[in-house]
């Protein structure tokens, strides 16, 4: 899992940690299957996996691709010379 995620975050891309929000946790895709296997399983921070919850996988994604589309939407300010 963590070479397929180089070492990020499935949900927010983060990079993952040992300790603090960033934390690496196993999170169930889909919650109603108890198994933490390969095809259920895949790494997210603390923060995200706490966030998530209960909700569906599909919203917690659907989460991100809104939060994406909001930083994209910041302009960068300009270096100051
Ligand atoms: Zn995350």
């Amino acid at each position: 899992m963590w070479e397929a995620q180089d070492g990020r975050c499935d949900y927010c891309r983060i990079f993952l940690e040992t300790q603090g929000l960033t934390q690496l946790s196993i999170d169930r895709i889909d919650n109603d299957n108890r198994e933490y296997g390969r095809h259920n399983g895949h790494l997210t921070c603390w923060e995200c996996n706490r966030g998530k919850g209960s909700s569906p996988h599909e919203e917690m994604v659907a989460l991100w691709e809104k939060r994406k589309l909001l930083w994209a939407d910041q302009t960068v300010p300009a270096a100051i010379d």
